[in-house]
C-alpha cells in the first residue's frame, strides 16, 4: 500500500514521507527505523522502493493474516445481530427512511462514482442482516456500518468511471458490529483500502462524523426514495 501509519503518530504517513523521517533520525537504509504500521492490523510494515519514483510502497513481510490482504473474512461481515431487539430495529429503520438523503450523501461522499443501484443493493443487504438491531447501535453512525457491507467494484460504480475496488475496514481488534458502540460513540477508525485486482494500492481514514446529518444532502427524487423504502 501507498501509505501507512505512522511509526508514532495516528496519522497516515506516505513512502516518501517514512523516507525523510528515516533520514531525520540519521538510518542509513529506511527498514531499520521504527517501522510504520499497517492501519488495519496495527502490525509492522516493510517499505520497498519502487520501479518509479511514485512506486515505493509498505508491504506486510509476513505470511500471517491481515484483513487487508483477504478482504472476504473481515470478521464481521455477514454477522446478523444475535439478539435483535424489535423496538431498536423499528426506531433506527425509522431513522435511515427519515434521514435517507443524508445517508446516500454521506455514503457517496466517501464512495467515489458511488451508483445509485449500489446504494439500493447495500439497502437490500442491510435488511438481510438486520444491521438495525444491533445492541446499542447509534443510528447516526449507520453510514459507516452501510459501507461495510458491500465491496464496491468499478464495473457496478457510476458509469463505469471508478478506477479501483473499495473495500472499508475496522482496526483488527473489531470482530463484530456490537463492538463499535462499547463505550458510545464510535470505537474504531475506518479505513478505506483500494485495490487494483488484489494489490492494496491507497488508503484512506474516513472522519465518521455525524456532521452530514445537518448538510445539505443530495435530493433523491420521489421515485428512488420509493426504491429505497422499499427494499428496506
Ligand atoms: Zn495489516
Amino acid at each position: 500500500m501507498f501509505d501507512a501509519l505512522h511509526p508514532i503518530k495516528p496519522d497516515l504517513i506516505s513512502h516518501e514521507e517514512y523516507l525523510k523521517f528515516a533520514v531525520a533520525l540519521n538510518y542509513t537504509k529506511p527498514n531499520d527505523a521504527p517501522p510504520a504500521r499497517c492501519p488495519v492490523c496495527m502490525r509492522q510494515m516493510k517499505v520497498r522502493a519502487g520501479k518509479k519514483k511514485a512506486d515505493g510502497h509498505f508491504y506486510h513481510d509476513d505470511s500471517l493474516f491481515c484483513p487487508t490482504k483477504d478482504p472476504a473474512k473481515r470478521p464481521y461481515l455477514n454477522l446478523a445481530p444475535r439478539l435483535p431487539n424489535e423496538a431498536a430495529v423499528r426506531a433506527n429503520r425509522l431513522f435511515t427512511e427519515n434521514n435517507i438523503e443524508q445517508i446516500y450523501s454521506r455514503v457517496k461522499a466517501i464512495t467515489s462514482y458511488l451508483d445509485f443501484k449500489e446504494f439500493i443493493e447495500i439497502l437490500e443487504e442491510a435488511k438481510r442482516l438486520n444491521v438495525y438491531g444491533y445492541a446499542n447501535l447509534i443510528p447516526d453512525y449507520l453510514p459507516y456500518i452501510f459501507v461495510t457491507l458491500i465491496n464496491f467494484l468499478p464495473s457496478k460504480s457510476f458509469k463505469k468511471s471508478r478506477q479501483l475496488k473499495f473495500c472499508f475496514f475496522y482496526e483488527d481488534k473489531i470482530r463484530t458490529y456490537d463492538e463499535l458502540w462499547i463505550n458510545k460513540g464510535f470505537s474504531s477508525n475506518l479505513i478505506r483500502v483500494s485495490y487494483n485486482n488484489v494489490t492494496t494500492q491507497k488508503v484512506k481514514i474516513i472522519e465518521t462524523s455525524t456532521d452530514y446529518l445537518t448538510e445539505t444532502p443530495v435530493t433523491l427524487s420521489p421515485a428512488q426514495k420509493d426504491w429505497c423504502y422499499k427494499v428496506m
